[in-house]
């Protein structure tokens, strides 16, 4: 048998299995499921209380293994945790007529006549990214920019693509182009890509003197790299991410 039970905005999935035993056992596995081993006689509804019983339990329990897969892909129910500036808000889905997304104490609160719609969810919160990340990307070139300025490049243009496997590029035109996915992660990785690029408008190559210049400006640099390479998350993860960045 399986079976469903709300908790807290989530929605918790169960297996029954039945078999030769005096009591009931919940088990929370690494992979999410949820199984419960009941007696032979065991009623539906008796099951069903149980599960709503330890159901804060089974959430902290999910909750621990979920943040050792941050590559699986998101399901955008409630419950379910989304990055933003490297840090964990969780899902909550609540239903209206109204049509919001919002960040609040360690919530994303979506509201949305389909709550139970994961496109509209994704729709919603791919949105929401895009929209923050071009105004925070926008900042903090500004703030970068202003820490290059003996470079004597003039001032470039920002546009925001999710690529599959890059960071950042950059183009000959004078223009950086960032990865919406950056928005994730905290802002000192988010700094690094940008003057990364900003360096490149002065010279092309990963040569010697490109490097002397990124280590001029952002001596750190590798730490924040080396962050960026742990996060490692794309949206749609080939094998192993590769944190491109050119
Ligand atoms: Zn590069």
């Amino acid at each position: 048998m399986k079976g469903s039970v709300e908790y807290d905005g989530e929605n918790i999935l169960f297996e029954v299995s039945y078999g030769n035993r005096k009591t009931m056992e919940i088990a929370v596995h690494p992979d999410g499921r949820v199984t419960v081993k009941a007696p032979t006689e065991t009623t539906r509804d008796t099951i069903y209380a149980r599960v709503a019983k330890r159901a804060r339990w089974i959430k902290k329990k999910l909750e621990y293994f979920r943040q050792f897969e941050p590559s699986v892909p998101k399901r955008y129910v409630g419950g379910e945790t989304h990055l933003f500036l490297g840090r964990q808000y969780r899902l909550k889905l609540v239903k209206s007529a109204d049509r919001e997304v919002k960040l609040k104490g360690g919530y994303f609160f979506v509201t949305t006549p389909e709550p139970h719609d994961p496109t509209t969810i994704r729709k919603m919160l791919d949105k929401w990214y895009s929209d923050h990340a071009l105004s925070v990307f926008q900042n903090r070139l500004q703030l970068c920019f202003e820490s290059v300025k003996k470079l004597n490049i003039p001032f470039p243009k920002i546009s925001l693509r999710r690529l599959r496997k890059r960071w950042g590029s950059c183009g000959d035109s004078g223009y950086i182009l960032l990865n919406t996915e950056l928005i994730k992660t905290p802002l000192y990785c988010i700094d690094y890509v940008i003057t990364h690029e900003l360096c490149h408008l002065k010279i092309a190559l990963h040569n010697k003197n490109y490097y002397r210049l990124l280590n001029k400006y952002m001596p750190d640099w590798e730490k924040r790299k080396e962050h960026l390479e742990k996060v490692g998350f794309f949206p749609n993860p080939i094998g192993k991410a590769q944190t491109g960045i050119r």
